[in-house]
């Protein structure tokens, strides 16, 4: 056990020494910091799939920070195991007073660190939170009557008022490194002694030209193109600080700004209906009697649907873990309204797909497509393939890309007729929303 006290600062999805707010809360408090990452063995052990991307990005991107670190004569401890074990049991052997963190909204992220901060407690070691993963957290934006927001629009506005009034902070962490210190303890384990293997995807770069943000609102519809900035998975992890990009927005590009305040709302909408991760936000479309064919669930997985947008985003899926925006759409709405497959089974299947996954965005967009979250397209817009086609990719560049010598005149049968399909999804929802409580 070291002598003199320490603080921690434990790693969680602000995988960066730039601008971390935690970060520079721990640095700041006179002590010594230790950094800590916890790979957990509660989400490791569920990951079915040893080659997942994310587990080596996030591997990656400790090794930058240890890296990072060891110029300050510190280095990364990075343990394998339950957190609410782990840290604790670490803050001890560490002496430390406090353990610093930013915060975490999902509901698992929740009762993982309430399990912590009781341990803590009955040690007498502090547990600190601070905002950082976004600008404007759990209650900070709310409506006149003290109800949270449920309509995009409204929460935007509020949104960017509450910004222009408070401004962008700063929390310039990588100027204060010299007071990192090492554990001593020599724990940095390889992606293999975590159970995982590379999985040979290429992952997007931290960096986006201003020229893409600038010219987003013609470009991002347009899936054929490098017409969007791909740094979801930075901000998933936070590889990047989400204050800084959306500094550039603000200069930037206001539609590009927009689509950083729907991650917010999405975030503030699971904090405060938590219930969204398994049921409808409005609960009259958990009643739709969805006809959930593992067949074509299985076509739709492997991009055999026979048409050629939703085939060619699954095959995009597949093969890097990202999907454009516009396909997603498309995709989710294809599956739940025209397949009638429950919206959640899409959920789970990008959940275990997307580079990018992220809770509160992948439930709000799913959601948002299949007709039954909050602010959500209405029911009885059903998005037709063909015409999402011939606007979005009339070239077929997209689904060239993904499709290899795909030729519109002979592609395989649909697996479902549109217009049949359309109309089926219209009844049957109707039928759902119809249904008289008793
Ligand atoms: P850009 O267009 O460059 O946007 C910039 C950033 O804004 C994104 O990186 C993202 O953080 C945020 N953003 C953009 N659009 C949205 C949106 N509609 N909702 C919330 N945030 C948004 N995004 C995720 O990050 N994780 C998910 O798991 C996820 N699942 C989705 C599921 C469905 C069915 C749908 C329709 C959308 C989903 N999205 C998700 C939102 C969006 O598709 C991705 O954020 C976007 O495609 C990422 O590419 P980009 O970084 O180039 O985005």
């Amino acid at each position: 056990m070291m002598t003199d006290k320490t603080a921690i600062f434990w790693f969680r999805r602000d995988l960066r020494l730039e601008d971390n707010h935690g970060l520079f809360e721990a640095l700041k408090s006179g002590s010594p910091v230790i950094p800590v990452f916890v790979f957990d063995t509660q989400i490791l052990d569920h990951l079915e799939d040893k080659k997942d991307a994310r587990v080596e990005f996030i591997h990656l991107a400790l090794q930058d920070i240890d890296t990072k670190l060891k110029n300050h004569g510190a280095g990364l401890h990075v343990a394998i195991g339950d957190p609410t074990e782990v840290i604790p049991r670490l803050a001890n052997q560490f002496n430390a007073h406090t353990v610093y963190a930013n915060r975490d909204y999902e509901p698992y992220a929740r009762k993982r660190d309430e399990s912590v901060y009781r341990s803590l407690l009955a040690r007498g070691i502090n547990f600190k939170g601070y905002k950082d993963q976004v600008l404007f957290e759990k209650s900070e934006v709310m409506k006149a009557d003290g109800l949270p927001y449920t309509v995009f629009t409204p929460y935007s506005k509020k949104w960017k008022s509450l910004l222009a009034v408070q401004g962008i902070p700063e929390y310039p962490s990588e100027t204060l490194l010299s007071n990192m210190k090492s554990s001593d303890i020599d724990s940095f384990p390889g992606l293999s002694d975590i159970g995982f293997a590379a999985s040979g995807i290429e992952f997007p770069s931290e960096h986006v030209a201003d020229g893409i943000l600038q010219h987003y609102a013609e470009t991002r519809d347009i899936p054929g193109i490098r017409g969007t900035s791909r740094l979801s998975v930075h901000l998933r992890f936070g590889t990047i600080p989400v204050r800084k990009l959306t500094a550039r927005a603000l200069n930037l590009n206001e539609k590009y700004l927009n689509e950083l305040i729907w991650r917010e709302f999405y975030q503030m909408i699971l904090w405060h209906f938590p219930q969204t991760v398994d049921n409808a936000f409005n609960s009259k479309y958990d009643r739709i009697e969805w006809e959930n064919d593992e067949n074509l669930f299985a076509l739709w997985k492997e991009g055999k649907t026979g048409y050629p947008i939703v085939d060619a985003g699954m095959r995009e899926l597949n093969q890097t873990g990202y999907m454009h925006n516009r396909v997603r759409m498309v995709v989710a709405s294809f599956l739940s309204k025209h397949l009638l497959i429950d919206w959640r089974w899409g959920e789970r299947y990008f959940a275990s797909k997307l580079l990018d996954f992220d809770l509160a965005s992948n439930i709000g967009g799913w959601q948002w497509a299949a007709g039954c979250g909050c602010d959500a397209a209405p029911y009885f817009r059903v998005f037709n393939p063909y015409l999402q086609q011939q606007k979005f990719d009339p070239d077929y560049a997209y689904i060239r890309k993904w499709i290899p010598g795909f030729d519109p005149d002979h592609y395989l049968k649909p697996i479902v007729e549109h217009t049949f399909a359309r109309d089926r999804a219209i009844r049957t929802y109707k039928v759902a929303l119809e249904v008289r409580e008793v």
